[in-house]
This record gives structure tokens, C-alpha cells and sequence, in this order.
């Protein structure tokens, strides 16, 4: 089974959409209108709002279609 992935980065947070998992329950865009509106294409704009901002409403969405991941720096930093 494969699932629909969208995937929206601003260089810092990605936002991950699978839309055969939205349930339309406008939750994100009601809550943050300047990122997800569904009358836009692409209808999420990840330039909208800060990284905080963005998970905070990635993490209302009940359906799991939103999920998002950080961006990691490259880890080669010299650790061990
Ligand atoms: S909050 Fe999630 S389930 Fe609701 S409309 Fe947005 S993506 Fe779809």
C-alpha cells in the first residue's frame, strides 16, 4: 500500500501531508489560516508562520494525515 506524501520544508521543519488520511476536520486551517488554506496551491504554505507556530498546529491535526519532521544538520560534527 502506498500512501500520497507531501512533503512542504522551509530549511528548518518539514511538513508532511498524506491526504488520503485528512479527514477535512479543518482543525489546521482554522487555526492557522496563513499556512494551510485549501483554497491555495499549494495550499500549504510553509512560509507562513514560524517553525513553532507550524508544529504546534501540525500536532492538532487528529487524523495523522499532518506530520512533520525536523531537518537535520549534517551529523558529521566530530562527536563521538
Ligand atoms: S487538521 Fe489534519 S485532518 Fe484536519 S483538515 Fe488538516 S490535515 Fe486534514
Amino acid at each position: 500500500m502506498s500512501l500520497d506524501t507531501h512533503k512542504y520544508s522551509n530549511g528548518e521543519v518539514t511538513v508532511v501531508w498524506k491526504p488520503k488520511l485528512c479527514i477535512h476536520s479543518t482543525i489546521c486551517w482554522k487555526g492557522l489560516i496563513e499556512v494551510f488554506n485549501p483554497k491555495e496551491r499549494p495550499w500549504i504554505k510553509i512560509d507562513g508562520a514560524t517553525t513553532e507556530r507550524i508544529i504546534e498546529q501540525v500536532k492538532q491535526c487528529p487524523s495523522g494525515a499532518l506530520t512533520y519532521f525536523m531537518n537535520e544538520e549534517p551529523e558529521d560534527n566530530g562527536e563521538k
